[in-house]
C-alpha cells in the first residue's frame, strides 16, 4: 500500500488547493526560546509548547503542518554540540506533530539548510555532495521513522545542497518531497534569484529533475514576490507548486523584529497567488495562526463544490 502522504499529490492533481502552516520561530520566541538557543532541542525539553504550536496551526485551517526540525541535520546540530542527538530530536519532532494532528492532517518533515557552504564556496573546508547526502539521509530516515507523511525541504540557498536533500529523502522512503528555495528580490533588475543566481524557472526544472514531487518558494520576501515567482515556475513545469512567503519584510526596532504584513494585509495577495497556479499555500517568518486562518478562508471560498 502506498503511504498516505501521496494523497497530497493526488488531491492537487484532482484540482484541490491545500493549506500549509505558518512560522515557528516567531511562536517559539514568544514562548521563551532564547536568541541563539537550539529550537529543535525544544522537541525534548518543551514538548508541550511545540505540540501547542502545531495544534494552533491545525485549528487555524492548516491541512499540512511541518515538524520543528528545520535545523535538524547533524551538521547543523553540531553547532550546538548535540549532533549525537540527531535521530532522537527528529524522531520526537515527527511524533509531536503527529500527536497534534487531526486524523485528516498531514505531517511534513521539515529539512532546512545545514548552514555550511558547498566546497567551492566555503572559506572553511566546505561540504562535499557526499557529506550533504549523508547528513540529510540521516535526518530523513529519523523523520520517516517518526511517521511523517511527506518531506518539506525548505529555505534552501544552494542548488547542490537542495538537490542533495531531495535525493536523500527519496533514498530513504517512498514519500512525497516538497522542495522550496529562498529567493532574493534584485531590485535593480526587478527579478527574483537564488543566492546562486538561478531563476524561478530554472529552480523548478532542476528540483523536479532531482525527484521533487512539489516545488516552489518559501521565506525570502512577501506574497507579492511569491506571485511573480510562482507564475514563472508555472510556465516552466506542470508539477504541483507550493508557496509560503514571509509576512512581508522584517522591521527591526532595537532588538525586536516584527514583519510588515498583518493577517489581513497578507491574505489580500493570496487570490492572485492561486490564480497564477499555486497548489499549496502557507506562510513563513512573521506569520502566526491568524495569518493562516485568513489564508485558509480564501482557499475554502475557492474550493470546488462537490
Ligand atoms: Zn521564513
Amino acid at each position: 500500500m502506498r503511504a498516505r502522504g501521496w494523497e497530497v499529490v493526488e488531491r492537487i492533481r484532482r484540482g484541490e488547493t491545500l493549506v500549509f502552516d505558518g512560522g515557528y520561530g516567531t511562536m517559539l520566541f514568544a514562548a521563551g526560546l532564547a536568541n541563539g538557543a537550539c529550537p529543535e532541542l525544544w522537541n525534548d525539553t518543551h514538548a508541550d509548547v511545540v505540540r501547542g504550536v502545531h495544534a494552533g496551526y491545525f485549528d487555524a485551517g492548516s491541512q499540512i503542518v511541518e515538524t520543528n526540525t528545520f535545523g535538524g541535520t547533524r551538521l547543523k546540530l553540531n553547532e550546538y554540540k548535540i549532533g549525537d542527538r540527531t535521530r532522537e530530536l527528529n524522531d520526537k519532532g515527527a511524533r509531536l506533530a503527529r500527536a497534534a494532528a487531526p486524523e485528516s492532517g498531514y505531517i511534513a518533515g521539515s529539512i532546512g539548510p545545514t548552514s555550511r557552504l558547498p566546497v567551492d564556496y566555503a572559506l572553511d573546508e566546505g561540504v562535499t555532495d557526499e557529506e550533504y547526502l549523508d547528513t540529510f539521509r540521516e535526518q530523513a530516515e529519523a523523520l520517516a521513522e517518526g511517521g511523517v507523511d511527506l518531506f518539506a525541504v525548505e529555505t534552501m540557498m544552494f542548488p547542490q545542497e537542495c538537490t542533495a536533500a531531495v535525493r536523500a529523502c527519496k533514498a530513504v522512503a517512498d514519500l512525497p518531497v516538497m522542495a522550496t528555495m529562498f529567493f532574493q528580490y534584485e531590485e535593480i533588475h526587478d527579478r527574483d534569484r537564488t543566492m546562486w543566481g538561478e531563476s524561478p524557472a530554472e529552480v523548478a526544472k532542476n528540483l523536479v529533475a532531482a525527484g521533487a514531487d512539489v516545488v516552489g518558494m518559501n521565506c525570502g520576501r512577501g506574497p507579492d514576490r511569491a506571485i511573480v515567482i510562482i507564475r514563472e515556475m508555472r510556465q516552466a513545469t506542470d508539477a504541483p507548486l507550493v508557496a509560503y512567503p514571509n509576512a512581508g519584510l522584517p522591521i527591526t526596532t532595537g532588538d525586536t523584529v516584527t514583519y510588515e504584513l498583518g493577517p489581513e494585509a497578507m491574505a489580500r495577495d493570496y487570490p492572485a497567488l492561486l490564480d497564477v497556479g499555486c497548489n499549496i499555500v502557507g506562510a513563513c517568518c512573521g506569520s502566526n495562526p491568524e495569518h493562516i486562518r485568513r489564508i485558509a478562508e480564501i482557499v475554502s471560498r475557492r474550493r470546488p463544490r462537490k
